[in-house]
């Protein structure tokens, strides 16, 4: 078995332990598999060990890849996970199945206004500054609620529910506090009356915790294909 079929599998197995450790269906945990800086080569790998999303940062890079990989379109799933500037929306609308840090009312509606018309729409998720930080991008958690309301308001976007990059931390019960956090803004949406079913929360470092406290996709890089360089 190939290095990066040997990590998907643990990666895999992981995942189950922690969710059936939380009382939860292994199934209802998705793995998405970040490959920034991996090569399509890796990517196709990964996909031949039956891997099938795939994140991407950085626009130029994810295009290259999805167009190198081209033939296998019709079975994967790309999802675009970094920040994104409005002057680069539209390959993304016109290439991606879904974006998860969306962080502005303006970035959403160029998303909707630039999907192409005859594909589904785009999956989207706003990302949350569930830790505060002031350097990260994502909005204030007091903020959410208006926003998803404007979103799920735009005809070719689908709000699919939550994203998070907490603080990092090491004790795995400090680490839960900020995804319970964002598990409760989803409830709170919820309760509101949208229909959101995605907590995107946890990467190599803090997946446990995440799942524990109801992470529906995990983004996961350096345990699948190994450290970043
Ligand atoms: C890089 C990245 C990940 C994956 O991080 P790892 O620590 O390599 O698992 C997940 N989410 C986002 C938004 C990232 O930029």
């Amino acid at each position: 078995m190939s290095v990066i079929a040997a990590n998907l599998q643990a990666v895999e197995n992981d995942i189950a332990a922690a969710a059936q450790q939380a009382g939860r269906e292994p199934s209802a945990v998705t793995l998405l598999a970040v490959s920034k800086t991996v090569p399509a080569e890796r990517v196709r790998e990964a996909f031949g060990a039956g891997q099938h999303a795939f994140g991407e940062n950085y626009v130029q890079e994810g295009l290259d890849k999805i167009a190198a990989l081209g033939d296998l379109r019709g079975d994967i799933q790309w999802h675009f996970i970094g920040p994104l500037q409005s002057n680069k929306t539209r390959p993304v609308a016109e290439q991606f199945d879904w974006v998860h840090a969306i962080d502005r009312l303006k970035i959403a509606e160029r998303l909707s206004a630039q999907r192409p018309a005859g594909m589904a729409p785009l999956q989207v998720c706003i990302q949350v500054n569930i830790s505060r930080e002031d350097t990260k991008s994502g909005v204030p958690p007091e903020d959410v609620l208006a926003l998803a309301q404007a979103i799920a308001a735009l005809p070719n976007l689908r709000l699919r529910g939550l994203m998070a990059i907490p603080a990092p931390a090491e004790d795995p019960v400090a680490q839960r506090l900020p995804f319970a956090a964002l598990r409760g803004l989803l409830d709170q949406l919820r309760q509101s009356g949208l229909q959101v079913d995605t907590l995107s929360m946890g990467m190599s470092a803090d997946m446990n915790a995440a799942i524990a406290e109801g992470a529906t996709l995990v983004r996961i890089g350096t345990a699948i294909f190994g450290a970043r360089h």
